[in-house]
């Protein structure tokens, strides 16, 4: 009896396995499909300046416009694009996307302060020695500025080889890119690398963010990661804020600034031109918390 249960487990397993395997394929096929018809879109989610409630810039976040399933999230296809290196060709994409985007809201609202945008690496591209060259390439036929472009990089794409990123990030950091770390909080050697690696700006995981209004050691967790930060000459973007105690609390850490639903989801070019064209539009959630507010 239990040989035959045994077995019957090992069928299920075995179509399952199947399955997966099969589904695999299925978007790997259709990924390769969709990068070379160019199926992609970039949405852009606004990084708000506490002190003043104005947009700073955006950060670009890529969906795949597929044409049975609609708008994927890039959690279903990041991971499938970076193991097959279809981030390559995507994240090329992707880059020349948001710097061309971004230089046409500069030229269509020259009286603004002009935004910056935030475009995320994958660690396989980051570890392309020609990155430096495509970088500078999309910059020349943009004509975007490097100072309003800033690359996301997470821990684990900088350990995974550390010179290089070294000589990397030194590379973009001459060109006049700012360079986050994003997820700060995530990895392991967290503080290690902070200390070795030239960054401009801190990103905290949303993992901190999310119980920072009822979760005391997480408070003092996002109190602490923000005197770090300022020690080392970093700005700091607080993610996946969510309510207006949050909020409430970054304010009061004094932290620079904040991403998140409360202010706006990641929105498609039309949406985040109407952002940009309403002056000031988070002016009401900043003032919400001035009058009354208690921590
Ligand atoms: P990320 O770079 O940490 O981007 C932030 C993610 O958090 C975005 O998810 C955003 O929609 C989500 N988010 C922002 N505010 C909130 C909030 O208040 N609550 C909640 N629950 N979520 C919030 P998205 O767009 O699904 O992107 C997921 C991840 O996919 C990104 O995380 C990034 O690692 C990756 N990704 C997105 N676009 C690109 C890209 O162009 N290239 C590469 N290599 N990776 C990308
Ligand atoms: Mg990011
Ligand atoms: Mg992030
Ligand atoms: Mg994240």
């Amino acid at each position: 009896r239990a040989k035959a249960s045994g077995r019957a487990c090992h069928e299920v397993f075995d179509t399952e396995m199947h399955t997966r395997v099969v589904n695999l394929l299925q978007l790997e096929n259709d990924l390769r499909r969709a990068v070379e018809h160019q199926e992609f879109l970039l949405y852009y989610q606004p990084i708000v300046a506490l002190a003043t409630g104005k947009m700073m810039g955006f950060e670009a976040l890529v969906r795949w416009q597929h044409p049975e399933q609609g708008i994927v999230s890039p959690v279903k296809f990041v991971p499938m694009a970076e193991e097959t290196g279809l981030i390559i060709p995507l994240g090329q994409w992707v880059l020349r996307e948001a710097c061309r985007q971004m230089k046409a809201w500069h030229t269509a609202f020259p009286d603004q302060p002009p935004l910056s945008i935030s475009v995320n690496l994958s660690s396989r591209q980051f570890s392309q020695p020609s990155l430096i060259k495509q970088i500078r390439q999309i910059l020349d036929d943009t004509e975007l500025e490097a100072h309003h472009l800033k690359l996301e990089i997470t821990e684990s794409a900088i350990m995974e080889n550390p010179e290089s990123a070294m000589d990397m990030m030194l590379q973009l950091k001459a060109m006049g890119i700012q360079l986050s770390a994003d997820d700060f909080g995530t990895g392991y050697s967290s503080l290690g690398y902070l200390y070795r690696f030239p960054m401009d700006l801190l990103k905290i995981d949303r993992s901190f963010i999310s119980r920072v209004d009822v979760d005391g050691e997480k408070l003092e967790l996002v109190k602490t990661i923000i005197t770090l930060s300022w020690n080392l000459g970093m700005d700091v973007v607080a993610e996946g804020v969510e309510t207006t105690k949050q909020l409430a609390q970054l304010k009061a850490l004094k932290c620079e600034y904040a991403q998140g639903y409360l202010f706006s989801k990641p929105v498609c070019s039309a949406d985040a031109e109407k952002l940009i064209r309403a002056d000031h539009p988070f002016k009401d959630i900043s003032r919400a918390l001035l009058p009354t507010s208690r921590l």
